[in-house]
Formats: structure tokens, sequence, C-alpha cells
């Protein structure tokens, strides 16, 4: 299941770069050396630190992304570490800039990209490789987030990175945000959403974490959209009828409406995705 779900994210990541894509010659048909270099090194760099919650690293990984992006070109001012909504959380935030609207009356809205630093926690005697040492071994990557969410931070940050360097000119503003606690509280999100607002509203946004399809033998298999995680949705169910009269001695009127639903049954129902 490990291997196939690393499959998947890589693929959703692929789907979603392909997405953003611009038309920038070689990126069409694959990645240069060059830019396969910077996504591995960026994927190293984030799985040597150590982002389990406890320890509070979180700021520490959107500052390494986030000098990545500021030296290649993006302006200090949209590129923003953001710690919050505590001390020991941090999350990038930053702004791919289309140039002016250039005639059109309404620019586009931006589209937001997103991953989350964090990780859950791995103990060094429950694997057979350190979990924070990355290691590429026959043909896969080792470590703690190499599929969650870690490529997704890896592959959004050296996107931005060769696009800018492509120079790529998006026709809306594009925004990237790594946040800081998806694997426990989510609380990162609702801050941003609470208190930053203006800097991540979007059109729409795609999360890497989720999602994504399956090659098998190079052949897309499958692409599964998923809408939302750890949250419940809670439903209400209805059943009426005109009432019903018991065929046998000791007749009673059923209830127009009625609950047979068994307890268990109806927490089931209420937490589908519990
Ligand atoms: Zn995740």
């Amino acid at each position: 299941m490990r291997l196939v779900m690393r499959f998947v994210a890589r693929v959703a990541c692929a789907a979603l770069t392909l997405a953003l894509l611009p038309r920038v010659g070689a990126t069409q048909s694959g990645l240069s050396d060059a830019d396969r270099r910077l996504a591995r090194d960026i994927f190293r760099e984030l799985i040597e630190i150590n982002t389990t919650d406890s320890l509070g690293n979180t700021p520490r990984a959107a500052r390494a992304m986030a000098r990545r992006l500021v030296a290649a070109g993006f302006p200090a001012a949209d590129v923003q570490v953001l710690i919050g909504p505590d001390p020991r959380h941090g999350n990038l935030v930053a702004r791919y800039r289309a140039p002016g609207p250039a005639g059109r009356r309404m620019p586009l809205r931006p589209v937001l990209v997103f991953a989350h630093l964090d990780v859950v926690p791995a103990r060094r005697a429950d694997w057979s490789v350190d979990p924070f040492t990355f290691l590429e071994k026959d043909g896969y990557f080792y470590g703690r987030g190499t599929t969650d969410d870690k490529v997704g931070d890896a592959i959004l940050v050296a996107d931005f990175i060769r696009l800018k360097r492509a120079g790529y000119r998006p026709t809306r503003d594009l925004i990237l945000v790594l946040t800081g606690d998806e694997e426990t509280a989510g609380s990162c999100i609702q801050w941003l959403v609470t208190a930053h607002r203006d800097l991540i509203n979007a059109e729409f946004a795609l999360n890497t974490d989720a999602g994504g399809g399956i090659l098998r033998d190079g052949k897309p298999v499958t692409f599964e959209v998923q809408a939302s995680e750890k949250v419940y949705a809670t439903y209400v169910l209805e059943a009426t009828d005109r009432g019903a009269t018991a065929p046998c001695r000791g007749r009673r009127t059923i209830p127009s409406t009625a609950s047979p639903v068994p307890s268990t049954a109806w927490r089931r129902f209420r937490s589908p995705s519990s």
C-alpha cells in the first residue's frame, strides 16, 4: 500500500504540475537533469528536517523553502513565512504574480496549490532505515514524508522555481501554501483562512495530499478526485409513509414517521469519513 500511495502521490503532483505548466519547451516532454536535481534536493532537505509535530520544526522547514524561492528571484515580500497560530507552527505562503490585467476588465482570481510540511511520528525502531535520512534505493525513496506529503511540498516549490527561471508569466496569480499541522489539529489552515485571508483568497485550491492517478506500465488506469478529508458530513434521513394498521389482533397504527435505524448504524451513517 505504501508503494502504491507513493506512486499515487507522485502522479497526483505530476497531474497538478501539468495543469499549471506553461509552454516552456522541454518541460512539456520531461524535466531537464538540472530540474530533476533541484526537485530531488528540495525533497531531501525536507525529509531531513524532522517535522513531527512534537518537535516544532515546521517554522524551520517553511524558512528553508522560503530561502529557495527568494534565491530563485521571487520578491521577498511575496514569500512569507507565517508563524502561527502559535510559535511552534510555521507556514509558507508564496505568490507568483501574474503581469497586470493588460486590457482585461477584471483580473482572474488566483489559483492556490498547497501541501503540508508536518509529518506523523516515526520511531527509528519501527523502521529498517533512519526515517529522517533521505535514501534512494532500488528505485524508491525512503524517509518519513516521502509520500505524505513532502513530495507535494518539493514538487510545488521546485515547480515555482523552475517556472520562474523559465520566465513564465501566469495569466493569474498562483499561490503556494505549505501548512504546519495537517497531521494533527489542522489549526494552521484555519488560522490562515481567518487571520490571513487576503493572502490566500483564490478561485479554487488544489491539494497535493489527496486524490491522484495510477499508471500501470506507463498507462493511465485511474484518476481519483477527493473532495474532503478529516471532516465528517452529517446527513439527515427523513422517512415518511401514509401510515398503516397491523393486520392482527391488538391493532395499532404505525406512526407516519419512524426511525428504526439501530444506533450503531446511525453513527456510521453520520460519520462516513471517520
Ligand atoms: Zn497528508
